[in-house]
């Protein structure tokens, strides 16, 4: 069995939503489907943007206006396609429950629900609602094995018959829904996939799979037909866009391969993502390379830091304190360098170096915050010599300065620092050097 989903861009409107119902029609297999609500149009917003602005107008008033746009997307949905249902008295309740404020999780999830409810009717599947099967603790934490166990049970009678289950969101046990973050219809089919040991889960979106990197800083990168979980993992600045990254856990868990489709060129066979035991040769040293700009350094120097025990125990719970998380840790024998992302600092460094300074009694202190950083990523790189080298000579040949480098330990990764001036330079440079 293979369970599907799609993206906002293949449920947009009548003529992606057909394009769907050919591709699930095409393999007899695909027989759970998970759905986003509606996605952005030439002239009109995400469904799901819509519905966060029904809650904030809500607030003020009521939200009538804005959600009679978002009846009108789907009613054209319905009628286009000729589907004989009838969503009168949902919209009605939806509207209402929205403006006695019902909250933003609510408002937020149910475009998807809509949406699953219009494609079950539409395939002849039953529709399954995801508040049933995906459950939150009180505090919003995803409580997965009791999902797994309520999903399980929930399909194993049904998946014959073909069920659609809207994505992004579950239910709190007060009964009120959670959505995961955005993109998250993403783990919905993760999910689904490792409750009924799906022989694969394909996700449907509207890009032929990953590059090798960013093709607005590249042109025309190489394609990457398949990659592990690992790697994934290690490029997650480059995934974001495509997949959630939380999505891969429910599947890496159950060794369930991940194929990302492209719903407007079916035939493309997109990336596979698999577990690294499954790892496929394909004659490259690198996978792919992808990287983030604006990343705060630390520089802590301090003489025989090396031999001062805790050190980096007080330097870490100074930014625990501040709820700051790291990024990388670059030391050498006198020097500990914390990576930080800019956003997650927040106007705090002037506390945070003042922590430092009363925590770990340093000789010296600096704060960048203008660097880059650039993961250069690949299984084809362990073993083998000269990666390194070829990427210095490369970044040494462009003239750009590298100020800070990292190997990560399983050797399938460098990662490297540079100014965000030089960000793009350095990319191309490195993808150069391993490409043609
Ligand atoms: N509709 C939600 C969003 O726009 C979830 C999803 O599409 O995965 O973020």
């Amino acid at each position: 069995m293979l369970v599907c989903k799609f993206g906002g861009t293949s449920m947009a409107d009548a003529s992606s939503i057909s394009q769907v119902v050919s591709i699930i029609n095409a393999n007899p297999k695909r027989k759970i489907v998970v759905v986003s609500a509606p996605g952005k149009l030439k002239d009109q917003d995400k469904v799901t943007d819509m519905l966060i602005n029904c809650y904030k107008t809500a607030k003020e008033g009521s939200c009538k206006d804005i959600f009679e746009k978002v009846k009108a997307r789907y009613q054209s949905i319905i009628d286009d396609l000729k589907i004989d249902i009838d969503l009168s008295q949902e919209f009605e309740n939806i509207r209402k429950e929205i403006d006695s404020g019902a909250g933003y999780d609510y408002a937020a999830s149910r475009g998807e629900y809509l949406m699953a409810m219009i494609l079950a009717k539409y395939m002849g599947f039953v529709f399954l609602d995801a508040k049933d099967i995906i459950k939150f603790t009180q505090d919003g934490v995803f409580e997965s094995e009791l999902t797994n166990d309520l999903t399980k049970a929930a399909l194993d009678p049904i998946a014959e018959k073909g069920v659609v289950v809207p994505g992004f969101y579950g239910s709190k046990p007060d009964g009120s829904i959670c959505v995961f973050s955005r993109g998250g219809s993403d783990i919905t089919g993760a999910i689904l996939a490792r409750a009924v040991n799906a022989e694969l889960y394909e996700n449907w979106t509207d890009v032929n799979g990953f590059m090798m990197c960013d093709p607005r800083i590249v042109k025309n990168p190489k394609s990457i037909s398949s990659l592990t979980y690992k790697e994934l993992r290690e490029l997650s600045y480059m995934g974001a866009g495509v997949l959630h990254p939380e999505a891969i856990f429910p599947v890496r868990f159950a060794d369930i391969s991940i194929n990302i489709r492209n719903t407007f060129e079916p035939d493309n066979p997109g990336t596979m993502i698999v577990p690294s035991k499954e790892y496929r040769k394909n004659g490259r040293i690198v996978t792919g390379i992808a990287g983030k700009k604006n990343f705060t350094v630390i520089n802590i120097e301090k003489s025989m830091m090396n031999s001062e025990l805790g050190f980096a125990r007080r330097a870490l719970s100074v930014l625990e304190e501040h709820k700051i998380s790291i990024e990388h840790m670059p030391t050498g024998i006198d020097t500990l360098g914390l990576v930080i992302e800019n956003s997650n600092i927040n106007g705090k460094i002037d506390s945070v170096v003042a922590g430092l300074k009363a925590a770990l009694n340093p000789d010296h202190i600096e704060v960048f915050d203008d660097l880059a950083l650039i993961a250069t990523v690949g299984h084809g790189m362990i073993q083998r010599k000269g990666t390194a080298a070829k990427l210095f000579s490369a970044l040494y040949n462009a003239d750009i300065n590298v100020r800070m480098i990292d190997q990560g330990s399983s050797e399938l990764n460098i990662i490297i620092g540079v100014d965000n001036k030089d960000f793009e330079k350095s990319i191309e440079a490195i993808y150069h050097a391993f490409v043609e």
